[in-house]
């Protein structure tokens, strides 16, 4: 995996990230059967647009592929610095990029509330209950069979992409209320930029 992303600053392509309430958001993503290099450079374009962002998870329908496939990285540091022409940008390292494939929970217990953010929803953070811990069955970019438990963050990171996959943005976990409020206010301030 290191080698796969080793020139991440170098190699890959900007994708476009759709906004909610972009359909493609909002349908059920295919499994994926074909495990070849197109996948593979979708994937490279995937991590490269998410930390990019900067953000720590991207599933593919964010990038208009409706497909059981999202990328995470919760724990790469990033620090704050001022560019010569007196921009604030981020320099992003210690990577360790996850590819998740056909995902399926086999377990889910507890519960934590935290707050949420998505690219799909810029601006907006809320918080949002899911489970606590979570064993979860993969496909890897190669087509490999893996299996891990997670918790904490990472849990609340693999619950949030699934959702992507399922054609469920977080907004639309908060109660009915919370949500419509919500949702008019993001619509407004994307309609102003
Ligand atoms: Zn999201």
């Amino acid at each position: 995996m290191e080698n796969f992303l080793e020139n991440y600053k170098l190699e890959g392509n900007i994708l476009p990230i759709f906004k909610y309430p972009a359909p493609v958001l909002k349908q059920v993503a295919k499994p994926v059967t074909e495990f070849n290099d197109e996948l593979r450079t979708l994937i490279k374009d995937m991590l490269y647009t998410m930390y990019n962002a900067p953000g720590i998870g991207l599933a593919a329908p964010q990038v208009g592929h409706s497909i059981r496939l999202f990328v995470l990285d919760i724990w790469f540091d990033r620090e704050e610095v001022t560019r010569p022409n007196g921009k604030t940008d981020y320099e992003l390292s210690n990577f360790d990029p996850m590819v998740f494939i056909n995902p399926v929970f086999k377990n889910k217990e507890g519960s934590i509330i935290h707050e949420e953010g998505c690219l799909s929803v810029p601006g907006v953070y809320e918080d949002v209950k899911r489970a606590e811990k979570v064993t979860v069955e993969y496909q890897d970019m190669y087509g490999n069979h893996l299996s891990l438990d997670a918790d904490e963050l990472f849990a609340i990171c693999l619950q949030h992409e699934n959702d992507h996959l399922d054609g469920i943005v977080f907004i639309e976990r908060l109660s009915p209320l919370k949500k419509q409020l919500v949702e008019k206010k993001f619509l407004k301030s994307q309609k102003k930029n």
